[in-house]
């Protein structure tokens, strides 16, 4: 049978390696880590690969993902890590050991749920250090419901606070912010008279700090995906190379189904393009381009591609189609080739969807 495409090609070896390289970094500053496995819609085998490396945790902001996780057996821990709806939490009971939360309403429900199963469910506590998505948004709230969850609710175990930055507000952890979660978990630590046994201090963007030796000293947990499934923007935008970190984990390839020569210049009366934009178009004259079977549906927008070959140019794409320069290309590409690419976090998101997608696993 002929292959299909296009098609998401996962490098194991890779992703293991990547792995081993972010939970020894964290090993070696008594860091504890959970691998994150949203951004690959949580395929199991590829997180069972992650497993490999020695992380104790998988992390998902989705319930779906980490019961199919638990239901394997693979005898680690599942994190919640977005505020738990209410209307999962008999999910996150059954299938989450730990949860993330800020919510009085959600904090209750779980622990009569909990009460009901039987278990004690365990709980970071989120707060929100600026950047103005999850998390309660000072130190005496957060405080305020550390003390009510360690003495009200006996379902629950309170196993620390956390933060998360770099998500909405495009906030850098620093020094500063992360010294301020500190203080406040040390505040509850004299309230509550005892320690707490996390302080979790970010996600990926938290690595170029502990990279550099200026991750507080308290900070003891991490929960990274970026940087092991894509490795590509702490060069990219965190002036950070981690030693030994591979590109390339997920590569998708795609068919060209033309090539030829065509002006760069639109021609006729300019309205909207098929997404309702205006895009500006730069006329460089007549100049080779091809066109390929892959668009913006199977990889949520063609920024998100990093074109393998060297000399090609990603010039647009609609849902189902996508446009490159080959002008400059380094070798001939022709209808019926298979290009490949690489992936930024939202094309490994959108590619790795099992439903839709073509995807080999590559050992
Ligand atoms: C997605 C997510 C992470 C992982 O983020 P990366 O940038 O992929 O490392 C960590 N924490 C929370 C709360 C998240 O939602």
């Amino acid at each position: 049978m002929p292959k299909r495409y296009p098609r998401l090609i996962v490098n194991m070896n890779k992703m293991r390696n990547n792995a081993k390289v972010i939970h020894d970094l964290c090993k070696g500053n008594e860091i504890e880590l959970a691998c994150v496995i949203k951004g690959f819609n949580g395929i199991p085998e590829i997180a069972e690969e992650m497993v490999k490396s020695g992380c104790r945790q998988l992390g998902s902001s989705r319930m779906e993902q980490l019961k199919e996780i638990k239901l394997r057996g693979l005898g680690i821990d599942t994190l919640l890590l977005r505020i738990p709806m209410i209307s999962e939490a008999e999910l996150v009971i059954k299938y989450a050991d730990i949860s993330l939360n800020s919510q009085k309403e959600v904090l209750d429900t779980l622990n009569d749920l909990a009460l009901e199963y039987g278990v004690r469910h365990r709980i970071i506590l989120m707060r929100d250090l600026g950047d103005l998505r999850e998390g309660l948004f000072d130190r005496e709230s957060l405080t305020e419901m550390a003390i009510y969850v360690e003495n009200e609710l006996t379902g629950i175990i309170l196993e620390g606070i956390g933060t998360n930055l770099s998500c909405y507000g495009s906030i850098m952890p620093s020094e500063d912010n992360l010294n301020e979660l500190v203080a406040n978990a040390m505040e509850i630590e004299k309230i509550i008279g005892r320690e707490l046994r996390y302080i979790s201090g970010g996600a990926t963007t938290t690595l170029p700090l502990l990279y550099k030796g200026k991750l507080p000293e308290r900070i003891n947990h991490l929960r990274v995906g970026e940087g092991i499934i894509c490795a590509l923007d702490l060069p990219l935008y965190w002036d950070t190379e981690i030693d030994g970190l591979e590109t390339g984990v997920f590569r998708i390839e795609a068919e060209v189904i033309e090539v030829g020569k065509k002006p760069t210049y639109p021609i006729g009366m300019k309205c909207v393009n098929a997404f309702g934009e205006t895009p500006e178009y730069n006329d460089r004259g007549v100049r080779a381009r091809a066109l390929l079977a892959i668009g913006n549906k199977d990889v949520g927008s063609y920024t998100a591609l990093l074109p393998v070959l060297e000399g090609v140019e990603l010039i647009g794409a609609s849902s189902d189609h996508l446009i490159i320069d080959i002008e400059n290309a380094k070798t001939e590409v022709k209808v019926g080739d298979i290009l490949e690419f690489d992936l930024f976090y939202q094309g490994v998101l959108f590619a790795s969807d099992r439903c839709y997608m073509n995807i080999e696993l590559k050992y």
